[in-house]
């Protein structure tokens, strides 16, 4: 039942997985009888707090800040920290919800997690952000710890905030303990978390494309954003022999017909934090289409013609009408790096089509795997290296593809990746919510 019309996205999400979940609850009444969607909607707790701090100019400036503890059945609860200015209470719940699926799928033992504020880091001074970090800190320090809610980074979080978050909690409690993840890998960071989300995204491609006797190889691809699972992406994509040819931000979109130049985007986006049509002045053979010259139904950049694409920046960037050009000019595989970046008229097309479809929680589940490997080599005081988390991040990409075909087979619709990674990550969360008893 829908009570809050101010939770649009979290309404979004929980009927693409309550759709997607018919088959089994129609043949299962032990879900019926322990109420378990009734259950799996609520959240465990919900914490919503105050966080002042005080800009460079001396003035007292108030955010709104949330951390929406989901699902605990198969571990402590896991998932990042945004701040954007557009972060609210049902964007916060839609990405918790998503979260319990994902994480069940990667077969770790993480329950789902997220949490953020409306905070804008944009155009803030370090200091800013310091005391921002700071101040989310000195609510948020009660309510996590390596064993009960470990938070990571997500759309204006990375290393640097994790960083000043972590300073915050030791000081507040005297504990040097793995309660982030996504941390420096000067004091306890992972080896491949930071390219982990766009690395297996590009995996999952591999992956769907392999079932069909194809290859990365050659292939022209469309990327969206520009952060960190964006460069990633494209990072991995060359490495595996295909050709990115676009990134965006929230300014426009970047097109090289030659190919993204990584080392420009990099220096543009990790050092100086700077827009995207500033690759211009590097590459004046590169078009930049500034987000006024977008269609009125969609996004420019998934009108290129294109073999590939990777949404990788945010929830409903991809529309109907952008899914149906892509279709249109011979797509034949997404993957999604981004949270539920195709709204769902965009999926059902994706799905019509029969082309490989990736869903977000299945695509992008490599960054929250990789953060419990994180917790792993904390726990165990090890360091793991390089070509070793980023073997284990293949088989756990590998896995959750076959667990999302198998399921989807199982169910009569092989090529629904959507209903099976809905159905395996439900089935694993639902049976141990049952035999944990009614809590
Ligand atoms: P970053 O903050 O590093 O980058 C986000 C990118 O998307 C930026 O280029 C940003 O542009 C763009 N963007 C964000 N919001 C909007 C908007 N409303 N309109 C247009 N462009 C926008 O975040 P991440 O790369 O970490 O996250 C990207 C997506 O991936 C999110 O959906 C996130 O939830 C998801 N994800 C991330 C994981 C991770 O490990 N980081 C794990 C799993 C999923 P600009 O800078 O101009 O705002």
């Amino acid at each position: 039942q829908k009570t809050s019309p101010a939770q649009a996205e979290f309404y979004q999400a929980v009927e693409e997985v309550l759709d997607s979940l018919q088959p089994i609850l129609e043949t299962n009444e032990k879900y019926k009888l322990h109420s378990i969607i009734e259950r799996m909607v609520e959240p465990e707790r919900q914490i919503m707090f105050r966080v002042p701090w005080v800009d460079d100019q001396g003035k007292v400036q108030v955010n709104k800040g949330y951390r929406i503890e989901f699902n605990s059945a198969l571990g402590p609860y896991k998932g990042g920290l945004r701040f954007h200015p557009s972060v609210n209470a049902g964007i916060i719940k839609f990405l918790g919800f998503e979260q319990i699926f994902k994480n069940a799928l990667t077969g770790l033992p993480i329950g789902g997690g997220k949490g953020g504020a409306n905070f804008d880091p944009k155009g803030k001074s370090d200091g800013e952000i310091m005391r921002f970090c700071q101040s989310f800190i000195n609510e948020l320090y009660r309510h996590i710890g390596p064993t009960t809610d470990v938070p990571a980074g997500d759309i204006g979080v990375g290393a640097r905030e994790i960083g000043y978050m972590f300073g915050q909690y030791k000081r507040l409690t005297g504990h040097y303990d793995g309660v982030f993840t996504g941390k420096s890998l000067l004091w306890g960071g992972s080896l491949v978390r930071k390219e982990a989300t766009g690395y297996g995204c590009v995996y999952f491609a591999q992956y769907m494309l392999a079932d069909k006797g194809d290859t990365l190889a050659g292939k022209q691809c469309l990327v969206s954003g520009a952060g960190n699972v964006a460069i990633y992406t494209i990072e991995k994509l060359y490495e595996l022999g295909a050709r990115p040819v676009t990134c965006s931000d929230s300014s426009g979109t970047l097109y090289h017909e030659a190919g993204i130049d990584l080392a420009t985007l990099k220096e543009l986006k990790e050092v100086r934090k700077v827009r995207l049509s500033e690759y211009l002045t590097a590459h004046p053979d590169a078009r930049f289409i500034p987000v006024n010259d977008y269609p009125a139904d969609g996004h420019a950049v998934w009108r290129i013609p294109a073999q590939l694409a990777f949404p990788c920046a945010t929830q409903n960037e991809l529309t109907e009408a952008d899914a149906q050009a892509l279709v249109a000019n011979g797509v034949i595989a997404v993957s999604e790096g981004a949270n539920m970046p195709s709204t769902q008229e965009a999926v059902e097309v994706f799905l019509d089509a029969k082309i490989c479809y990736g869903p977000g929680k299945a695509a992008n589940a490599g960054g929250v795997a990789t953060s419990q490997l994180e917790m792993a080599q904390n726990a165990s005081m090890q360091r793991w290296s390089f070509e070793e988390v980023d073997e284990k991040l293949k088989v756990i990409m590998k896995n959750i593809y076959l667990s999302a075909s198998t399921t989807a087979a199982e169910f009569g619709e092989p090529h629904n990746l959507v209903l099976g990674a809905n159905i395996a990550g439900f089935r694993k969360v639902a049976d141990a919510m049952i035999e944990q008893g009614v809590v």
